[in-house]
């Protein structure tokens, strides 16, 4: 195997190239590798993970000061448990799974044998930067796959403990990270990776997707959008208000899968936006001191969602509370807006911040509609004790995933997949979702040698074998 050389200094495109070169050669020592010896690497990792535990802390609080308590729960146990899950069931995973077989094929035995799609690349966003890379990472080790990373350029510390962290985990050609911004990524895409795991927004997730199709590398794109909560006026308001303002405000609304807007029931409307004011006061008494609440990763974010609060304001909607922005600091209060209109940007456009805007309604027919009129959500949550309203809104509507009565709290669910559809993600992740993701299903079907029917379909053909044919058709 031929080695990086230091001395050498190849950078950018001739580094990227070589690494995949590598990796390429590689991949089949590393697929071969049984359930056992991959367990092993991942029980690795593991070790890593928890030894890095105060670096990711640190950088992330450099980051976006995301509080420490967060960090552990939303980036340390993500992995962790992922990696765990996977020890867990990486032997039944691998596993071939045998399958029936038809009459028509009778004496030949099938399965499916699970093998690594190869060497892949999993390019990460921001807002969870350890848990969103590491955690793809896992199912590409269990599956078997040499890995290039490029995290996001966004949370530099946190990338930049990321590196350390693999570097002294993985040689480079099972593992490599590249750190740097959209060139970098581009760059990277014009090789020919076997799969390719991408999570960031629909619209970079478009770019991805034709690169991918020029080498016809497989995607996973774990995208987002507008994800709807519905309040209905059987809820319990005081356990919905806390959860949507936990949901909503964690990582200061920088989440993916967060209540982007709110639907209530007009009835109960004004309940649950007191209860809200109430939860925010407890939660973070003044959030501007409060380290339980993160920071807008950078500028153009800030900037970005301040507009949306002044488009809101300026057409007429109806500020609850927050609103506040001090740019020096990146600090954006809690904000919940009502009345709001469907030409404001925040109905328009994903909002990805601590904005919530809130609309009302009369009969869930009405939701339905408004939903259906938009991309399918990534998430979609209903707080209802009415069995029967939560299967109409579940059969009436399409979406990545569905909590009734919580919210963000199924993307720690590793035996459910995890993504959206459409606009919102093309694949799935997590647990086994994601081992396949990383994963050929190859089919095989196997013959005996000493006697199969199949020389019954053999030319010449005559009277009887085509009496068998017609049979074939008619009753199999
Ligand atoms: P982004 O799409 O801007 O960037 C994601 C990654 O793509 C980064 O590593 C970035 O460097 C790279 N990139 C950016 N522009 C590129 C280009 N033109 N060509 C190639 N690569 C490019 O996303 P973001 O701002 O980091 O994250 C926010 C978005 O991600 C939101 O839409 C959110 O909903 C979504 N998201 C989805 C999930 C999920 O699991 N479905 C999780 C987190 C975030």
């Amino acid at each position: 195997m031929e080695v990086i050389n230091p001395e050498e200094k190849v950078e950018g495109k001739a580094l990227y190239h070589q690494v995949f070169e590598q990796q390429k050669a590689y991949q089949y020592e590393l697929g071969n590798r049984s359930a056992k010896e991959r367990i092993a690497v991942l029980k690795k990792l593991l070790k890593a993970v928890m030894a890095y535990r105060p670096q990711f802390k640190e950088a992330m609080w450099q980051d976006f000061r995301k509080p420490a308590v967060e960090v552990d729960i939303s980036e340390v146990f993500v992995v962790t448990s992922e990696i765990k899950h996977a020890i867990r069931n990486l032997k039944y995973w691998m596993k071939p799974k045998g399958v029936q077989t038809p009459t028509a094929l009778i004496g030949s035995s099938s399965f499916i044998h699970y093998e690594p799609k190869g060497v892949c690349l999993i390019i990460s966003p921001w807002n969870f930067p350890i848990n969103l890379t590491l955690g793809p990472l896992v199912s590409a080790i269990a599956a078997g796959n040499a890995v290039m990373i490029k995290p996001s350029e966004y949370t530099p510390h946190s990338s930049a403990v990321m590196k350390s962290l693999i570097e002294e985990v993985f040689n480079p050609e099972e593992v490599a990270i590249f750190e740097g911004d959209q060139q970098v990524s581009q760059e990277l895409l014009e090789l020919p990776f076997n799969h390719i795991f991408f999570t960031g927004s629909p619209q970079v997730g478009k770019i991805i997707m034709s690169a991918a199709a020029k080498n016809l590398s497989s995607v996973t794109l774990e995208l987002g959008g507008k994800s709807p909560t519905i309040v209905d006026r059987t809820a319990n308001l005081d356990e919905a208000a806390a959860k949507i303002m936990w949901g909503k405000f964690f990582n200061a609304g920088q989440i993916c899968v967060s209540p982007d807007y709110l639907f209530v029931h007009e009835s109960v409307k004004d309940g649950l936006l007191n209860k809200f004011v109430q939860k925010l006061k407890a939660f973070y008494q003044d959030s501007m001191a409060s380290d339980d609440y993160p920071r807008i990763v950078n500028q153009k974010h800030f900037k970005r969602l301040m507009s949306i609060i002044d488009d809101a304001r300026e057409k007429g909607a109806n500020l609850i509370t927050g609103g506040e922005g001090e740019g020096s600091q990146r600090f954006i209060s809690p904000t919940i807006i009502s009345d709001v209109r469907d030409d404001m940007r925040l109905m328009e456009e994903e909002i990805f911040g601590p904005v919530l805007p809130v609309k009302t309604f009369n009969k869930l027919e009405e939701v339905v509609k408004y939903i259906r009129k938009g991309e399918k959500p990534l998430a979609l949550y209903m707080y209802s004790r009415s069995k029967k309203n939560q299967k109409y809104i579940l059969q009436n509507t399409r979406a990545g995933g569905t909590c009734f009565n919580d919210n963000v709290v199924h993307f720690n669910q590793n035996n459910l997949p995890f993504g959206g559809s459409n606009n919102s993600g093309i694949g799935k992740s997590h647990g086994f979702y994601g081992f396949e993701a990383f994963s050929n299903p190859r089919a095989v079907l196997r013959q005996p040698t000493r006697f199969s029917m199949m020389k019954f379909l053999f030319p010449p053909y005559n009277a009887v074998k085509e009496k068998l044919v017609d049979i074939t058709i008619k009753y199999m």
